[in-house]
């Protein structure tokens, strides 16, 4: 990938910080965008921007633009938020909260980074980070309100496919199911993790961020030069039964 400029949201922590770390072994220079500062070292450049501003995402992409030399080819929206919360007990502040960042931060993030390329005439590729719960329902983990953001980003990114095949833009979403990162609440309580591993994912174990973020780095690559709109689930078969 080397000569492709790469812009990662939520780029400091999880798949994103997976992300940017295989982007950077496939030779592509790097920006991880992310509303607070890495606590520890980054391997590439970082730019601060809360997702959720058309503001800061402008602002960001320009910087991102300014510091790779050029606008970014590249996109992954890896930024997002995840909230239990039972339906009956869900207020519509948490319900906007998890949309805004979620499902508006991948749009803003998407239409910028795609206006700027279209503006200059050259190809692209954004891969969206969806979830397993935007395919399946889960009353283990109540969550509507994260479950509606995914499936908007599943829709977001085929109608991204669909608009932007023309101007050379390629667009997917990869669906994680439950992966090792700060997000993960599967094994707040161990031994219902690991019966929910044992029962409900027939590869029997968690993801790692590094197993996603090899699935996203391929569908940035010219290797997947004829996917776009594909909704890819990376989750040990978990919605395969
Ligand atoms: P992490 O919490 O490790 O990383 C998400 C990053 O996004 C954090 O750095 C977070 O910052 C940042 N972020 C949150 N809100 C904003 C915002 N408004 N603007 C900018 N950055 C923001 O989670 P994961 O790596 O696990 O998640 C990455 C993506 O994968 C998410 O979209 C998530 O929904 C999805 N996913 C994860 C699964 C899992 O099991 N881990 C399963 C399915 C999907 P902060 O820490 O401050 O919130």
């Amino acid at each position: 990938m080397t000569g492709c400029r790469a812009l990662v949201t939520g780029g400091t922590s999880g798949i994103g910080l997976a992300t940017v770390r295989r982007l950077l072994a496939e030779g592509a220079d790097v920006v991880a965008v992310d509303r607070r500062a890495p606590e520890g070292e980054l391997p590439c450049p970082y730019q601060a921007a809360d997702v959720t501003s058309a503001a800061d995402v402008a602002e960001a992409v320009r910087a991102v633009a300014a510091l790779l030399g050029g606008p970014a080819d590249v996109l992954v929206n890896a930024a997002g938020i995840y909230r239990i919360r039972p339906l009956l007990e869900l207020s519509a502040d948490e319900w906007d909260e998890t949309l805004a960042v979620n499902l508006r931060g991948a749009f803003l993030t998407g239409q910028a980074v795609a206006r700027d390329l279209v503006l200059a005439g050259r190809p692209g590729v954004i891969v969206n980070i969806g979830s397993t719960a935007a395919l399946v329902a889960d009353a283990s983990e109540p969550s509507a309100h994260y479950n509606a953001s995914k499936a908007g980003v599943v829709a977001l990114t085929r109608q991204m496919a669909a608009e932007w095949a023309p101007y050379g833009i390629r667009a997917n979403v990869v669906c994680p199911g439950v992966i090792d990162t700060p997000m993960l609440r599967l094994m707040d309580d161990p031994a219902a993790g690991q019966a929910y591993l044992e029962t409900g994912v027939p590869l029997r174990r968690l993801g790692s961020a590094a197993e996603v973020a090899a699935a996203i780095v391929f569908l940035t690559s010219a290797d997947a030069s004829y996917l776009t709109g594909a909704v890819i689930p990376v989750d040990g078969g978990s919605t395969a039964i």
